[in-house]
C-alpha cells in the first residue's frame, strides 16, 4: 500500500481535473495514482476524480493520438514508427548503403544507429555540422544514413518516436493542444534539452511546472560485504523474508542494478526461501509472492520456444538439440503421444546426426513403428508431412510479414501448437504476449519490402527476443527492482545490493556513431566519467531519500576478481551479514517425515536366464558395483548418447580393431608376417585402413583431410605393431574378432574375442587389443577391472596357455600379459616373478582361480544381486552414468563419507 504521508501537501495542491502528473516510468504513474486514491480514501471522498499521472513517453504517445485524430491536421497521415519498425528500416538503410562495411555486425550496428538517432533529438545534437577533415569515418557515415532515414520517413509518411518531443512541442505552441492548469513531476534526475523545451512551451502557455518530492530521510543506514553475488541475493532473500514475517505491511524494496541480466538467479534465490516448493516436480506455475520487475525475453518462454524450434523445420537443418526440445516439448501435438517422441528422439540420436533436416525427421517419424507398420506417433507424423506440404509450396518465396504470418499460423496449427492440455495462468498469458508479438510482426510491412522465409524468421525471433515477458504478479509488499525502476519509491526498508567499485559509478559507454567531443559538450547520457560519477552521485542521494532503514552491500568476490566497495558507500561502516538459513524444503520434509529404514540389495533372482543379452560386460559391471550391473543389464538404464564431431574415443578404437582384423585375416599367420618386407606390409596395411574408414565416411564432419590424419595416425600405429608381432614365436591365428556362446555359473554369455592365436604346440594364446591404459593388475582379485581376459582364457581353459592385452595407442605399443611360456612373445611375464600381482602363481592356478570369481559373480547377479557398492567409490562411479539413480552422493552424505 502507497506510503501517502510524504505526498499529502503536494496531492492537496493537485486538481485532477485540470493537472497532470509526469514520471519516467509506468511503474511510477501506477504507483503515483493508487498513492492519490489512497490520500482521496483518507479524506474520506469515495467519489473522485482519477489523478492523470502517466509516463513521459506515453504522454507523449497520447498527445500524438490526440493530434492525429483531427483529420484536418497535417500529421493525420503519419504512421508512429514502432521499435521493431524503426530497427528494421536502419537496418535495411544499412545493408543498401554502398558504403557499410561488410565487416560490420549489421544489426548490432543498426541499433546503435537507432540509438544514437534518439540520442541526436533528445539532447539536440547538431551533427549537420559535422566536418569530413575533423571527424572519423563511422561519425560521417552516420551523417549520411541519418538523412536518409528522414528521407525514408518522409516518402513512406512515418515518425520515429525520437522526434515526437519536437512534434508535440510544436503542436503546443501552435496551439493544437489543450495544456494542463500544472505538470507536476515525479521521480526525473535530469531532463533532456528535448523535455525541457516541451516544458517550456507549455510553461509560456501558462502550465505551471511543479516537483513532487519525498521528504524522508533514512535514519539507519547499514553496508554489508557478502562473500560473493550469490550469497549477497540469498543474504537479502533471507532478510526480507524476515522482515515480512515480523512486519507483513511494511514496504520492502531490494534493487539489483543488472536485474535484467541476473533475472534467472534471482528468482532462483528468492524462489528458494519464499517458494521452496516450487521444485516439486508437481507444482503449479504461479506467479510468486514477491514482484519481479524485469521480465524474461519472450523467446525464452517455453512456450514460444516450442513454436519457434517448429517454425525452424523450415530451414534446411536445425541443430539436434533443438529438434530435441521440438519431440519433447508438451507445446506441440498430442499429449499422449509425447511419451512415444521421447522414443523417436533417442532413436534420432542413434543415427549420430549433429543437424536434423525436415525429410529426416520425417523419416525416423515414418519408420518408428509397431508390429503391424503402423507409426507410433502418427499424428506428429502426420502433422509434420502436412507441414512439409506447405514449407514446399512456399520455398524460395518472398513475402511481406503479414503474408508469412499467415504460413507460419498455418503451420503451427499442422502441429498442433500450443498443444491439447489446458495451459496454466502463467502459459495463458505467455499465449497472449505471443499474439501481442504476432500482431506487432504483422504490423512490420510498413518498414520492410518482402523478405525471404529465412529473413521472415529472422525478424520473428528479433521480435520475440525484444518483447518481454512479465507474469502478472500478486500484489506484494517486496519489490525487486531496477535501479532506474526503483528511482522515485518510497519504501520502509531498502536494500541495494551490487555496490561495488567496478559497478557504482557506471564505466562510461559513449555512442560510437557519434563524436565524443559532441556528447561531452552537450552532456549526453554515458559520455563521461564525470557524468556517469553525478549521474551515481544523485542516485545514491536519492535512495537515502527513499527509506527509512537502507542496506547498500557488495560481493567481496566477483567473476574471480575482489572487489572493494563503490567509493560512494566507502564511508560506512562494514558488518557481515548473518544468513542463518533455514532449513531447505526437502530437510524440512525429511525432518517431518516419519521415517522407515528398508535395506533393499536385491533386485529379485532372474527367471529367464536365457532372456539376459550381454557378455563379458556383465560380469565387469558386476565387479564394479552390483548395481551397475542390475541397472544396466536388469533394468536396462542407459544414458541418451552425445553426438559428438568427428570420432569419440570408442570409435577411434573400434577402427584400430578393424583394420587388425583385416590384416589377420589376410596374413592368417607369423611365417606370412614374417615373409613380408616393410613395403609389402605398409601395403597390406594401407588396404585394411582404407577398408576400416570405408564405414565412417557418413558421419558428421568427417571429411577429406581428416580421412587423411586418421589414416596416418592407424597406419604408424598398425605397423608399428606388427613389428612387435614379427619378434614373436610362431603362431596362427585361429580366431579374428569371433564370437561364442558360454554359460557360467548358470548365465549364458556371448564372448566376442578379438584374437586367439595357436601356438606351435597346439596351446592357445588368448590377445585383447586395447587402444587406452591397461594393466594385467586389472585381472587380479575377486572383483577384478577387466573381466574379459579371463573369460575368454577359461572358455578354453585346458588349451589356454597365456593371455595378454595388446595395448596399441600413440604413446606406447607393447604386450603386457601372463604365462609360464615367457618365450610366446615380448613383454610377456612369469606369474611367479609378478610380486604384486594378487594372483595365484603358476597359470593353472590362475585360471581355476578366475572360474571361481567369474561364477560367483555370475550366480550373484542371477541371483539378483543389487547393492549400491561401487569398488572404489571415487574412481568406480566417476564415469558412471548411474549417479542419479543409484543415489550414492546422498548416501555418502548422510554416511558423512569423504569428498567422492
Ligand atoms: S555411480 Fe557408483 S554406486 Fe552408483 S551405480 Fe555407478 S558405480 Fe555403482
Amino acid at each position: 500500500m502507497p506510503d501517502i504521508i510524504h505526498f499529502e501537501n503536494h496531492f492537496a495542491k493537485l486538481d485532477a481535473e485540470q493537472d497532470l502528473v509526469l514520471t519516467p516510468n509506468e511503474r511510477l504513474s501506477r504507483f503515483i495514482r493508487d498513492a492519490y486514491s489512497e490520500y482521496q480514501a483518507a479524506q474520506s471522498n469515495f467519489a473522485f476524480v482519477s489523478v492523470t499521472a502517466n509516463s513521459y513517453q506515453s504522454w507523449l504517445v497520447r498527445q500524438w493520438q490526440a493530434l492525429t485524430s483531427r483529420r484536418e491536421h497535417p500529421s493525420a497521415g503519419l504512421s508512429l514508427l514502432s521499435v521493431q519498425q524503426e530497427f528494421l528500416v536502419w537496418q535495411a538503410l544499412l545493408e543498401a548503403h554502398p558504403e557499410t562495411s561488410a565487416l560490420l555486425n549489421l544489426s548490432a550496428t543498426a541499433q546503435a544507429a537507432a540509438d544514437a538517432w534518439l540520442l541526436v533529438h533528445e539532447w539536440r545534437l547538431d551533427i549537420t555540422s559535422l566536418k569530413d577533415s575533423q571527424h572519423l569515418q563511422s561519425h560521417l557515415l552516420f551523417r549520411e544514413w541519418s538523412y536518409e532515414f528522414q528521407q525514408w520517413c518522409s516518402e513512406n509518411d512515418a515518425l520515429s518516436r525520437a522526434q515526437l518531443p519536437a512534434v508535440i512541442e510544436q503542436a503546443i505552441v501552435q496551439r493544437q493542444l489543450t495544456t494542463p492548469r500544472c505538470v507536476f513531476l515525479y521521480g526525473f534526475d535530469e531532463h533532456s534539452p528535448a523535455m525541457q523545451a516541451l516544458l517550456n512551451a507549455m510553461q509560456k502557455r501558462g502550465s505551471k511546472i511543479d516537483d513532487i518530492t519525498l521528504d524522508m530521510q533514512a535514519g539507519h543506514v547499514k553496508r554489508f560485504a557478502c562473500a560473493d553475488p550469490q550469497s549477497e541475493l540469498l543474504s537479502v532473500a533471507w532478510w526480507s523474508y524476515r522482515l515480512l514475517q515480523q512486519q507483513p505491511n511494511s514496504r520492502i524494496g531490494v534493487v539489483v542494478p543488472d536485474l535484467t541480466a541476473r533475472r534467472a538467479q534471482v528468482l532462483r534465490s528468492f524462489n528458494a526461501v519464499f517458494e521452496p516448493s516450487v521444485i516439486e516436480p508437481q507444482a503449479a506455475t504461479h506467479a510468486p509472492g514477491f514482484n519481479l520487475s524485469a521480465g524474461q525475453p519472450l523467446a525464452r518462454v517455453p512456450l514460444a520456444q516450442a513454436a519457434l524450434a517448429a517454425l525452424q523445420l523450415n530451414q534446411h537443418q536445425q541443430t539436434l538439440d533443438d529438434t530435441s526440445k521440438l519431440l519433447l516439448s508438451p507445446f506441440l501435438g498430442l499429449h499422449s503421444e509425447l511419451q512415444v517422441r521421447a522414443q523417436l528422439d533417442v532413436n534420432l540420436r542413434d543415427r549420430d546426426e549433429l543437424q536434423v533436416g525436415r525429410q529426416l525427421l520425417i523419416t525416423c517419424a515414418a519408420e518408428f513403428c509397431d508390429a503391424e507398420q503402423q507409426p507410433l506417433c502418427p499424428n506428429f507424423y502426420q502433422g509434420l508431412k502436412r507441414f512439409d506440404q506447405i514449407a514446399k509450396l512456399h520455398t524460395n518465396k518472398r513475402y511481406l510479414p503479414s503474408e508469412w504470418l499467415k504460413v507460419f499460423t498455418e503451420q503451427l496449427q499442422c502441429l498442433g501448437w500450443p498443444g491439447e492440455r489446458s495451459l496454466d495462468t502463467l502459459e495463458y498469458q505467455q499465449l497472449q504476449a505471443w499474439q501481442e508479438t504476432l500482431n506487432e510482426f504483422n504490423s512490420l510491412d510498413l518498414a520492410v519490402a518482402a523478405l525471404s522465409l529465412s529473413d521472415a524468421l529472422s525478424v520473428l525471433r528479433r521480435c520475440l527476443q525484444q518483447n518481454s515477458f512479465q507474469a502478472q504478479t500478486r500484489k506484494s509488499p517486496l519489490q525487486i527492482l531496477g535501479i532506474l525502476e526503483a528511482a522515485g519509491l518510497p519504501f520502509d526498508y531498502l536494500w541495494v545490493t551490487g555496490l561495488d567499485d567496478e559497478t557504482w559509478p557506471p564505466a562510461p559507454s559513449p555512442n560510437p556513431l557519434l563524436p565524443l567531443s559532441l556528447q561531452v559538450s552537450n552532456n549526453a547520457p554515458q559520455s563521461s566519467a564525470e557524468r556517469e560519477a553525478l549521474y551515481a552521485s544523485r542516485h545514491t542521494q536519492r535512495w537515502y531519500e527513499s527509506a527509512r532503514h537502507l542496506v547498500f552491500s557488495h560481493a567481496v568476490v566477483k567473476d574471480d576478481k575482489q572487489r572493494l566497495p563503490s567509493p560512494l558507500i566507502q564511508s560506512l561502516d562494514c558488518s557481515e551479514f548473518d544468513i542463518n538459513t533455514e532449513p531447505a524444503l526437502a530437510q524440512l520434509q525429511l525432518q517431518h517425515s516419519k521415517l522407515e529404514v528398508l535395506t533393499d540389495n536385491f533386485g529379485g533372482a532372474v527367471r529367464e536366464p536365457q532372456a539376459i543379452k550381454g557378455g563379458s560386460s556383465i560380469l565387469r559391471d558386476m565387479a564394479a558395483c552390483p548395481f551397475q550391473a542390475f541397472a544396466r543389464h536388469r533394468l536396462h538404464a542407459s544414458t541418451i548418447a552425445d553426438i559428438d564431431i568427428g570420432l569419440n574415443a570408442a570409435e577411434r578404437g573400434n577402427l584400430v580393431h578393424h583394420a587388425l582384423e583385416i590384416v589377420w585375416r589376410n596374413l592368417l599367420d607369423s611365417k606370412r608376417l614374417q615373409n613380408c618386407d616393410d613395403t609389402q606390409l605398409q601395403k597390406i596395411v594401407s588396404a585394411a585402413i582404407r577398408a576400416a574408414l570405408a564405414g565412417i565416411r557418413h558421419k558428421n564432419f568427417i571429411g577429406y583431410r581428416f580421412v587423411e590424419l586418421e589414416t596416418l595416425r592407424l597406419q604408424a600405429l598398425v605397423f608399428e605393431w606388427l613389428q612387435l608381432e614379427k619378434q614373436r614365436a610362431p603362431f596362427k591365428v585361429v580366431f579374428n574378432e569371433s564370437r561364442r556362446q558360454l554359460q557360467l555359473g548358470g548365465l549364458p554369455l556371448t564372448i566376442r574375442y578379438d584374437r586367439v592365436d595357436l601356438l606351435e604346440d597346439g596351446s592357445l594364446f588368448v590377445i585383447d587389443y586395447k587402444t587406452g591404459i591397461s594393466h594385467i593388475n586389472a585381472w587380479e582379485g575377486e572383483r577384478p577391472d577387466q573381466p574379459q581376459v579371463p573369460l575368454y582364457a577359461i572358455a578354453n581353459r585346458d588349451k589356454v596357455v597365456g593371455a595378454a592385452f595388446a595395448q596399441i595407442n600413440n604413446r606406447e605399443v607393447v604386450l603386457k600379459g601372463l604365462s609360464e611360456n615367457t618365450e610366446i612373445a615380448p613383454g610377456i611375464k612369469d606369474p611367479r616373478d609378478e610380486k604384486n600381482l594378487d594372483l595365484p602363481k603358476n597359470w593353472p592356478e590362475i585360471l581355476a582361480h578366475w572360474q571361481s570369481t567369474l561364477e560367483s559373480l555370475a550366480s550373484e547377479f542371477l541371483a539378483g544381486k543389487a547393492t549400491v557398492d561401487p569398488k572404489v567409490a571415487a574412481t568406480t562411479c566417476r564415469y558412471c552414468e548411474l549417479r542419479g539413480f543409484c543415489r550414492i552422493r546422498e548416501t555418502v552424505r548422510e554416511n558423512g563419507e569423504g569428498n567422492q
